[in-house]
């Protein structure tokens, strides 16, 4: 008993308990291996056939790709094409040729000519054109808000009425608008030791925002306000609506857009750290979360994803870029079979063919009877 210590067994254990040294091992160079025992589960295809939403695949022959989808039960990667002009359309014909069953192509926002005063126009065209051509979306990056500046010179802003006649324009084309505004939120910190994404940041230090125009919160509700703004448009927010760090804030926006959907792509390291909140999310929300990767098709990777989603294993690897995202491991989610039908592929057949009435019936049908990969 504590009680009956003598002063001497005391003072150990106090020295024991608070014992500290100066640690100089670079950071770089510290990979700590886990030690940790519990079961571990490699799962080499999807559960069902995937859909890999949010993927750029500009850099990539299709012949490899479909190599890895065979191998992984991908049926369809949506290749968002960074490319703009010609060279898009050309993208978007180099997937087609490949199998338009397999691939589909998503148009990248061309703001080269937003100086000129009949930009908005043009750009509306531009959309029809890209859509004629096959394209199933349009994407508008975190430049806007960021670095896109109009003729003035001043930053144009996410919510600025004057972009509004490309909104409705994608609503009249039956295509969604992706957004990817802003950033992680450690991406608007200073690049100092507090950062948890410290390491990703110094490889790559134009992500940094730190001291932006803009803050996170002022983007994020620019883009919040052009959602509400455009109920018939249907919006996907890629990486959780960039708020994976605060998954209530995320469902609240999509309690009040039942026109918005969020993309999971490049967020297991996020929702993966918060498994009992990431669950409830993906059981509340099933039929708003589409599954999307952004990394380079590649086996381990999609592997996994579907370790996270599909097992109850613990504290593994998350998929990632070469980089890291931050210095944590993630826990599976063991999402039950309905919900993962829909994240892994019903949900995004809607966004690729059900936007239109008459094509959504069928997309319907097919969502309703996926033959599992195992
Ligand atoms: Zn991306």
């Amino acid at each position: 008993m504590a009680s009956t210590k003598s002063n001497e067994d005391r003072d150990q254990f106090v020295a024991l308990v608070t014992a500290t040294a100066e640690v100089t091992l670079p950071l770089g160079e510290f990979h700590p291996k886990s030690m940790l025992v519990t079961p571990e589960h490699f799962i080499e295809r999807g559960r069902f056939p995937v859909i890999d939403y949010h993927n750029h695949l500009d850099s990539v022959e299709p012949e490899d790709a479909l190599r890895v989808m065979d191998a992984c039960g991908i049926e369809k990667i949506v290749n968002i094409t960074m490319k703009t002009g010609d060279a898009a359309l050309g993208m978007i014909d180099k997937f087609q040729r490949a199998d338009p069953q397999r691939f589909a192509t998503i148009g990248w926002m061309d703001w080269s000519e937003v100086a000129k005063p009949d930009f908005v126009e043009r750009a509306c065209q531009t959309l029809e054109r890209l859509v004629e051509r096959g394209a199933v979306g349009i994407k508008f990056w975190k430049d806007l808000g960021l670095t896109v500046r109009d003729g003035s010179g001043a930053l144009l802003r996410i919510d600025d009425e004057r972009l509004a006649p490309l909104f409705d324009q994608a609503a009249a084309l039956n295509i969604p608008v992706m957004f990817h505004t802003s950033d992680p939120d450690a991406f608007f910190l200073p690049i100092d030791p507090h950062n948890e994404r410290y390491e990703e940041l110094v490889a790559h230090p134009d992500w940094g925002f730190y001291g932006s125009q803009y803050s996170k919160r002022e983007l994020l509700d620019q883009r919040d306000r052009v959602i509400l703004r455009h109920p018939r448009t249907t919006f996907v927010c890629a990486h959780v609506a960039e708020n994976g760090e605060h998954l209530a804030r995320v469902e609240r926006l999509l309690e009040t857009c039942p026109n918005l959907y969020v993309d999971i792509s490049a967020r297991a390291s996020e929702l993966g750290r918060q498994p009992y909140t990431a669950r409830q999310f993906f059981l509340r929300f099933a039929d708003r979360i589409v599954f999307g990767s952004d990394l380079l098709p590649e086996e381990t990777m999609y592997r996994l994803y579907f370790r996270f989603l599909e097992t109850a294993d613990e504290y593994f690897e998350y998929p990632s870029h070469a980089s890291r995202q931050g210095r944590w491991n993630i826990y599976g989610l063991h999402l039950p079979d309905e919900v993962l039908r829909r994240v892994y592929r019903e949900n995004a057949l809607r966004l690729l063919q059900g936007l239109q009435p008459e094509r959504g019936r069928s997309a319907a049908t097919a969502g309703s009877e996926p033959t599992p990969n195992r």
